[in-house]
């Protein structure tokens, strides 16, 4: 992957197409929330737009709009279903901030005091656990 991954070759459009999986929260018609693979900590999800955009400087007004609106609503749900301490909301620009996926995503991490900080987690997450996440989400999800 670089930073000039287009929709064709993108994971995240494929993942919206539906031809890669995902373990989806929410979607309508400007968005998809869905489990972040590698999660950083239990819950890890990603806000993703449906339009491609490479990042904070490529995505539609009304599509930030939307993402923000949904960060409120999934916020809430974390909150509902894993009892955080705090809920980290990260989004990196570039390669250089960290950036690995060049479709704009608003990362939402649930954190726990005195944890290590992270964005980007180490091991793949286990797939039947990241389904029951997504449907405790789903269901709290307002
Ligand atoms: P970035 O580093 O671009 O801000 O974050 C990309 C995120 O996407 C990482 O946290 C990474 O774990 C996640 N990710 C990468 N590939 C996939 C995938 O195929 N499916 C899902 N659900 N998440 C992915
Ligand atoms: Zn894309």
């Amino acid at each position: 992957m670089d930073e000039t991954m287009d929709a064709a070759s993108c994971i995240f459009c494929a993942i919206i197409a539906g031809r890669a999986p995902a373990h989806r929260v929410y979607e309508d018609e400007r968005i998809v929330i869905f489990m972040d693979l590698f999660p950083a900590h239990e819950g890890h999800a990603l806000i993703v737009p449906k339009r491609h955009g490479e990042n904070l400087f490529g995505v539609e007004d009304e599509d930030l709009e939307a993402i923000m609106r949904a960060s409120v609503s999934l916020g809430k749900a974390l909150r509902a279903v894993f009892a955080p301490d705090g809920i980290a909301v990260m989004q990196l620009n570039g390669a250089a901030a960290g950036q690995t996926v060049f479709h704009y995503h608003m990362h939402m991490i649930p954190r726990m005091a005195g944890e290590p900080f992270g964005v980007h987690g180490k091991n793949r997450a286990d797939d039947a656990r990241l389904a029951d996440q997504a449907a405790r989400l789903a269901t709290a999800y307002a």
